[in-house]
């Protein structure tokens, strides 16, 4: 820090002040995690001045023997770690490897035939006409994701994303009584759209889901499986979602973010069958820029740490204390979506137990130390900006060592918060707070965080 200091202590003032705020506020949202200290020294190095576009053993750039060892070495502890055949590390995000796995199943699925009847190599030995009738027939493919509000990702088709301006996108949507996946809807819908891809995983929904049910829908008609699993990664590395719930044991194709459950460095990764390994591998340069080495050697400490037993029993506490999280909720009259969790998130309507939209819950709250973010809920009335519900999660407090009883007190905080909060109905934002509720609240976040530092 002292070096920082010296150079930019603007900069130098800014991790202090996050380090306080990471202390001395309780962090439940849902996507974040702490990771160990093996992981952000690794990230921190002399790999990031090295360009090393390509992939291990075939770089544009010379000297990068050693960026080639970390890199085989995280691709295979990632193979490891999932079982998967192929392992793809470079990407810098989630969303960075949603664009990898699509452009690849595009090259792998549809490019290539289009080239062979040509009967040309390459893309780039195709004729202008050739290449307007590959980019017709490409942007003609259809991508089936679940929907943004049903919990699905932005890069799942959302409308504004750039998935939808890549393909014809379609959505499922879960149930509007049971806010549950409906398989056999989906499997009519697969029929009926016979999309390129068929896209499971979500950023926002709590039930597990059968991917061996999902793969069997997809072949039906041919169409490409692919699992993003960016939050729920550590359950699989961990043991949680096995046999039909194990993603990777089902897709062709599936994409993660290594910073949520996995507990690594912000970043992303790809795990494919070995039809895609080499469309994938070509990630960079045809969809990412330049992989970032010192990210890379992190992903691997993170993986190492996760191939760990302890990481098992880490991933098993996650889901537990959600359960948890989601019984002390509901015993305090909290509408909780689905009645319940089998992963890390929870889902709570504050619209419905409490007239408040999600952006006036989440203000509350983190007014007494409590970070957590507001969502949408399924068909929300209230928008994706100020939204009826909150998502909550644990995998932040789980890796601090909190049990049932933090968690427990967790939740009567925020129920006893929530019923001290009036809206004037005059806005979606505004909002007061009982100033003695929020007092007491707040002693009770210290109290926990100083059990748990
Ligand atoms: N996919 C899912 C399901 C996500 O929930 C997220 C992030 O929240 C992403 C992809 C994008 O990850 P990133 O922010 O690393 O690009």
């Amino acid at each position: 820090l002292d070096q920082i200091t010296t150079v930019d202590p603007t900069v130098a003032g800014g991790i202090v002040q996050e380090l306080t705020d990471q202390r001395s506020n309780v962090k439940l949202i849902a996507s974040e995690n702490f990771s160990s200290l093996a992981v952000q020294l690794a990230q921190g190095n002399l790999f990031t001045d090295k360009y090393a576009e390509g992939a291990p053993g075939h770089r544009f750039y010379a000297g990068c023997d050693n960026v080639d060892t970390i890199e085989a070495h995280a691709a295979g502890l990632a193979r490891q770690l999932f079982g998967a055949e192929h392992a793809y590390v470079q990407p810098h995000s989630g969303i960075d490897a949603n664009l990898v796995a699509f452009l690849s199943i595009l090259a792998t699925r549809v490019e290539s035939g289009i080239i062979e009847k040509f009967g040309r190599k390459n893309a780039s030995a195709l004729t202008d006409a050739e290449w307007a009738e590959l980019r017709r027939e490409v942007l003609d493919q259809k991508l089936l994701g679940m929907d943004y509000y049903s919990g699905g990702h932005l890069t799942h088709g959302y409308r504004f994303n750039v998935s939808a301006r890549l393909f014809d996108a379609r959505s499922y949507t879960v149930d509007p009584e049971t806010k549950l996946l409906d398989l056999d809807a989906v499997r009519a819908q697969v029929r009926e759209v016979r999309p390129l891809i068929l896209l499971a995983g979500y950023s926002a929904y709590t039930r597990l889901i059968d991917f061996a049910a999902l793969r069997e829908i997809a072949d039906e008609v041919g169409a490409v499986l692919m699992v993003d699993m960016a939050h729920f990664a550590g359950l699989v590395a961990g043991k949680v979602f096995t046999g039909d719930h194990d993603p990777v044991a089902h897709a062709h194709v599936v994409t993660s973010t290594t910073h949520k459950t996995l507990r690594g460095p912000r970043g992303g990764m790809v795990l494919c069958t070995s039809e895609f390994a080499d469309a994938v591998d070509k990630g960079c340069p045809t969809v990412l820029g330049g992989p970032l080495p010192h990210a890379i050697a992190a992903k691997a400490v993170a993986f190492t740490e996760a191939l760990e037993p302890s990481f098992a029993s880490y991933a098993a506490n996650v889901v537990e204390n959600a359960r948890t999280l989601a019984a002390e909720l509901q015993q305090r009259k909290v509408e909780v979506l689905t009645g319940g969790t089998d992963n890390h998130i929870v889902l709570v309507d504050v619209a419905a137990s409490y007239g408040l939209t999600g952006r006036q819950a989440e203000s509350a709250l983190r007014s007494v130390g409590l970070t957590l973010n507001r969502n949408s809920l399924p068909f929300d009335a209230n928008g994706p900006w100020y939204t009826s519900g909150l998502r909550l999660g644990t995998p932040a407090v789980t890796t601090l060592g909190m049990g049932a009883d933090q968690i427990a007190e967790i939740a009567d905080v925020i129920a006893t918060v929530l019923a001290a909060v009036t809206t004037d109905g005059s806005s979606k934002a505004k909002f007061a707070l009982d100033s003695a509720v929020a007092a007491e609240a707040r002693t009770r976040t210290s109290d926990l965080l100083r059990d748990f530092p």
